[in-house]
């Protein structure tokens, strides 16, 4: 399928007199075609399209909502190797990993096709009347989840497939019957566009309304503020940078009717080394400590950008280790020039601290290539230096060396919000991680035990979120099913007539027969109960 460099309005394929071009990070060449920028009045067309999709498609059958999405993650599929090419040209991320990353995209949509089928998302809920209960009686009660309205997603830089136009945030809301409008990541506009076709062309195979599914592409922060402060936009998805969500946030927040803002900024994600684990096996850490810290040249919002452990020989060792392994780790292409330079801005600052020292760096490179950085620091000078927690986005790292299990303490309670922690552990590091796990479940959304948070499993039981600044609400995840509700609100109905309830929540083979719900506050699997029906 050729890419068009056009606006995806609904059905509508829309060109505009201002342009911007993609550019290879590898080369620094910039790409053909030349990608429309869309203005205030594009945004207008978008939102008010997914506005007058909103009732019909979330109230087509879920059926139909699970096999769209199931039809969108065909499509992924049959958009070939031309996607995954200009993903990977478009990236500087490597074919093998962008063919992942599809395969995780494609594997949302159809597991977010499996919740729409299954339909506990709906949160179904009966209180039957109570007519004679006394002193007063009770009347009948029902309450169902239904979707927000049009989102707005915007595309993350990091995850060309997995978190952009057809990724995890649009499968979210879709699935939640929510219309979608996608600003496009300006690092990757063709790979964008590619997969939005795969969208769109699922939502009309679906027979589903037009503005169900738009496009955006442009390379200004006037795009992104004109579709937040949208009056039709209900919710917006976002990953990025903090400054660009708290951009986000504060206009959804003086709206005339403020929306909430799912926003994943930044997170430097802890690793805690007890002193047993160090003892039994601190080479294989250091080694996959590296690893992690380095796949992907360090792009990963999960990526192990602190290490806390104890001083000792064996810390020495640690350290020794880890930067052997960091010192044959080559130059990593970074997925674009302005993220290359925020890295490079990023260790000079980090590295500039006095009392900060570089343990190894990784070999140099050119262009938008990031060289790893391994530094280490004194407990007592983290503590006393905010600014020494500011997510470094790429290849970086900092082992803060503390006296005893207290300072480890002492610095996990002063960290800001995260995303992950991670604690490497052996039978006798027990007694001391108790006591941190009450701290680590205030400050992250996942506790990780002798692994890496790198690599986000999506499935029901996945929390990638956490307290900010790693998310504005830590109330939800991004990735995993349970993103389905940040798009929704219950309703209750009251004493509804039969005929005018949704079908889900009838007492007949629509609803009591096909979807799981709370009666009486018991949890009643659908099909089990056959009680009130005709
Ligand atoms: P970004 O600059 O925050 O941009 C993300 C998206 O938001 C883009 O579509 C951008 O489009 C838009 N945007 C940014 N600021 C905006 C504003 N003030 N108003 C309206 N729209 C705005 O993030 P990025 O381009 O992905 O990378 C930049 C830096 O973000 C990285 O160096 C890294 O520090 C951080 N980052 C962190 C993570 C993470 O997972 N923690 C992931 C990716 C990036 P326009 O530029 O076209 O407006």
């Amino acid at each position: 399928m050729p890419i068009t460099g056009r606006l995806i309005i609904g059905y509508e394929s829309v060109a505009t007199a201002a342009n911007f071009r993609a550019v290879d990070p590898t080369s620094g060449a910039q790409l053909e075609p030349l990608f429309a920028v869309a203005g205030a009045g594009d945004v207008d067309r978008a939102c008010r399209s997914a506005a007058a999709a909103f009732d019909q498609y979330r109230q087509i059958d879920l059926a139909v909502r699970a096999t769209f999405l199931d039809t969108c993650a065909a499509n992924i599929l049959k958009a070939g190797d031309e996607l995954v090419e200009r993903a990977s040209q478009e990236t500087g991320l490597p074919l093998a990993r962008i063919q992942s990353e599809r395969g995780r995209a494609m594997s949302q949509l159809r597991l977010f096709a499996e919740v729409v089928r299954r339909g506990y998302f709906l949160g179904l809920r009966h209180d039957p009347a109570l007519p004679d209960r006394k002193p007063l009686a009770r009347t009948d009660l029902r309450l169902r989840n239904i979707p927000l309205g049009p989102v707005a997603v915007f595309g993350a830089s990091n995850f060309p497939l997995a978190f952009s136009a057809a990724g995890g945030d649009v499968a979210a809301a879709l699935a939640a019957g929510c219309p979608v409008v996608v600003k496009g990541h300006p690092a990757h506009p063709g790979t964008s566009e590619l997969a939005a076709m795969a969208i769109s062309n699922a939502a009309r195979e679906c027979g589903l309304p037009s503005g169900t599914y738009s496009h955006l592409s442009g390379n200004s922060n006037e795009l992104g503020r004109a579709l937040v402060a949208h009056p039709a936009i209900k919710a917006v998805g976002f990953t990025g940078s903090r400054v660009g969500g708290m951009a986000l946030m504060k206009i959804a927040a003086e709206r005339a009717e403020p929306i909430p803002v799912y926003a994943e900024m930044s997170s430097i994600n802890p690793v805690v080394i007890l002193p047993g684990a160090l003892r039994a096996r601190g080479d294989a850490i250091a080694s996959g400590y590296v690893n992690s810290l380095t796949l992907g040249a360090g792009q990963f919002c999960t990526n192990p950008g602190l290490v806390l452990a104890i001083d000792s020989p064996e810390l020495g060792r640690f350290l020794a280790a880890s930067g052997q392994a960091l010192s044959a780790v080559g130059p990593g292409p970074m997925l674009s020039a302005g993220i290359c330079a925020n890295y490079q801005r990023g260790i000079e600052r980090i590295g500039g601290y006095p009392a900060v020292s570089s343990v190894a760096r990784g070999a140099s490179g050119t262009g938008s290539q990031a060289q790893s950085a391994l530094f280490q620091v004194h407990a007592p000078v983290f503590l006393a230096s905010a600014a020494m927690q500011e997510e470094i986005f790429g290849p970086s790292s900092l082992v803060v060396v503390c006296s005893d299990a207290e300072e480890i303490g002492q610095v996990l309670e002063a960290l800001e919000g995260q995303l992950t922690a991670t604690v490497h552990l052996e039978a006798e590091d027990h007694a001391a991680a108790a006591k941190f796990l009450p701290v680590l479940e205030r400050k992250v959304g996942r506790i990780v035990i002798n692994g890496w948070p790198t690599g986000v499993e999506v499935c029901h039981a996945m929390v990638h979120g956490g307290p900010y600044p790693a998310t504005s609400d830590s109330r939800s995840t991004s990735v995993g099913t349970l993103a389905i509700e940040r798009f929704l609100r219950p309703i209750c109905y009251q004493d509804m007539p039969a005929e005018l309830l949704p079908p889900e929540l009838r007492d007949d083979e629509a609803g009591l027969l096909r979807y799981p719900r709370l009666v009486d506050g018991e949890f009643v699997a659908h099909g089990s109960m056959t009680r009130n029906l005709k």
